[in-house]
């Protein structure tokens, strides 16, 4: 397609979707209204299952499974429970020929909280001021209605893809992505992956990995009035907690990438919780730490594992007590693997075309310093993957959650331009 070609199917698809504002605000909004934290995603699962079957989509509806989790719970963590959360994805045929493209949102969202915090009900999904409120609006119910306006805006222009396209809608990201995962292991492949999680309209090629661990420091109790009998565990925590301060400067001044170099943290290493004693007369015989340790795509899992664990063991091998009683150190919780998709990759590149053909300008290149379900995509998928989406990650978990309508609507128009040039269009 020429320039002035794909400037003019740009236009076309830019006015199918003006000309739609009120029922993609209809759509988004049925969405909105229908609670689903995580765990509890099954009514939103069937509402969204009737949306895709009523635009002719291939339907499978289906919840992971125990058994199927069972080798990767090191990666989505422990479960509340498998039944009733169903996922939906709906597969639209192409006439072949085309690059194939996964389309996936999450359909979970973070409880409300206290409603009295909020200006507006939180499953109303009122529309106030161009911002549509409610828990999910952002995070990342307008990612999928992005997925769904997209292809009705093809369709309304005439438009038939080449390349066939799945939106998978899924369960679980906030607590470890079963739901991708389960995508993923159930052979949904394409030749590249889209997620719409809110972005603000700029193209994100990296998440970054994380680690959670417990550190249990075992002491010896004693009364206090004879204190030095005993060994404080929190005394023997401190060096410990100073270490993994100094690998946390260490990492930032050591390790390079492009697109985490602006932050001036990268690799946060967190002591989120700290237990110790429980009597102030008495000296804390144990001390359990709770702490999240970042790391960069490029890193491999287990050889960061062993990167602090050994950190951890060296400071305890120069301390007699600890070199007797070493301190253990239990994973739980989901692992983020870090992952990435080449800024210059074709992907990457379409989705930038396209936002520069819809906004006349360049989207942003940034990185994630969170984990997300593209992760699963491209490790466990074998697809490239990137996040390109409406909405801003900062009011997403927050009393007053909100998208922005023109900004979804943006969204929409640069998502369906890039599956047209993706897939192909057929003559
Ligand atoms: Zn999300």
């Amino acid at each position: 397609m020429s320039g002035n070609e794909q400037q003019a199917l740009a236009d076309r698809i830019s006015q199918a979707v003006d000309a739609a504002r009120e029922r993609i605000l209809g759509l988004h909004r049925s969405y909105v209204q229908v609670r689903s934290v995580t765990g509890t995603e099954g009514p939103m699962g069937l509402r969204v299952a009737e949306t895709f079957r009523a635009r002719g989509l291939e339907t499978e509806t289906w919840a992971a499974t125990a058994e199927e989790m069972q080798g990767y719970l090191e990666h989505v963590g422990e479960q509340p429970g498998y039944e009733g959360r169903w996922n939906v994805a709906g597969k639209q045929r192409g006439a072949g020929g085309g690059r194939s493209i996964l389309l996936n949102a999450h359909i979970d969202t973070v409880p409300e909280g206290d409603h009295s915090l909020w200006s507006q009900p939180p499953f109303a999904a009122n529309l106030v001021t161009g911002r549509i409120y409610g828990r999910g609006s952002c995070d990342m119910k307008g990612g999928l209605t992005t997925h769904l306006a997209a292809l009705d805006a093809l369709a309304a222009c005439g438009l038939r893809l080449k390349g066939d396209v799945t939106v998978a809608a899924t369960v679980g990201e906030e607590d470890g992505g079963i739901g991708a995962l389960s995508t993923v292991l159930r052979g949904y492949r394409a030749d590249a992956a889209l997620v719409t999680e809110p972005t603000q309209l700029a193209l994100v090629t990296a998440c970054e990995g994380s680690l959670v661990f417990r550190l249990t420091i075992t002491g010896r109790s004693a009364h206090a009035a004879t204190r030095d009998e005993g060994v404080s565990a929190l005394e023997k925590f401190i060096p410990i907690f100073q270490d993994l301060q100094h690998l946390e400067q260490e990492r930032n001044a050591t390790l390079r990438h492009p697109l985490y170099d602006v932050f001036a943290n990268k690799v946060p290493i967190n002591v989120g919780v700290v237990r110790a004693g429980n009597w102030a007369s008495t000296v804390p015989e144990i001390l359990e730490a709770e702490i999240r340790v970042g790391f960069l795509p490029g890193e491999e899992l287990e050889p960061f594992k062993r990167l602090v664990a050994e950190r951890i063991m060296k400071v305890a091998a120069q301390d007699p007590w600890l070199r007797a009683h070493p301190p253990v150190i239990t994973y739980f919780g989901g692992q983020f693997i870090a992952a990435e998709t080449p800024a210059h990759s074709p992907l990457a590149g379409a989705i930038r075309a396209a936002h520069r053909r819809v906004t006349g300008r360049e989207a942003p290149v940034e990185a994630a310093t969170y984990g997300a379900d593209m992760r699963h995509f491209i490790v466990f998928g074998g697809m490239p993957c990137v996040m390109y989406g409406a909405g801003d990650i900062r009011v997403a978990h927050a009393p007053d959650e909100y998208l922005e309508f023109e900004e979804l609507l943006t969204a929409v128009k640069v998502v369906a331009l890039f599956l047209a040039e993706w897939c192909g269009v057929a003559e």
